[in-house]
């Protein structure tokens, strides 16, 4: 998608959140791939164009943005590479604060269909559920 500076000022604007450099170089980065980068993704292609910005003001600035509803976060599962041992089916509870995974004996029914979804560059195979909120330890805190 290209998008122009000034599409990028008004979002940012719309937000009524200040229109700075780094919003706006990271605002284009996201708009314009669509391979739902990291945030440290996001910082390698931002400091070639801004060379003093820190992974913090990136990192924050997504955050804020997820806040705004410019940015959608997915999955955290797929911001570092996890692996498990069980192969067995079984679901995962996932925590949102830790990013901890507990395995629990559950299972998506079988008989669930996969949705038609008619798309001609993606052809669905399993429908993969996962279950989020907070472990033991996080709801302690
Ligand atoms: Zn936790
Ligand atoms: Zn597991």
């Amino acid at each position: 998608m290209k998008i122009t500076p000034e599409q990028l000022t008004k979002r940012l604007k719309e937000r009524h959140i200040s229109v700075t450099p780094q919003r706006l170089e990271i605002l284009k980065s996201l708009m314009t791939r669509y391979d739902h980068p990291s945030a440290d993704n996001i910082y390698q292609e931002v400091r070639r164009h801004l060379p003093m910005i820190s992974f913090n003001t990136v990192y924050k600035t997504l955050e804020t943005f997820c806040q705004l509803g410019l940015v959608v976060k997915i999955n955290p599962l797929h911001e570092v590479a996890r692996y498990d041992g069980n192969v067995n089916p079984h679901t995962h509870l996932v925590c949102t604060r830790c990013h901890k995974v507990l395995d629990v004996d559950w299972q998506w029914p079988d008989e669930v269909p996969l949705p038609t979804l008619n798309l001609a560059d993606f052809q669905a195979t399993e429908v993969a559920v996962q279950i989020f909120g907070l472990c033991r330890k996080c709801l302690a805190d």
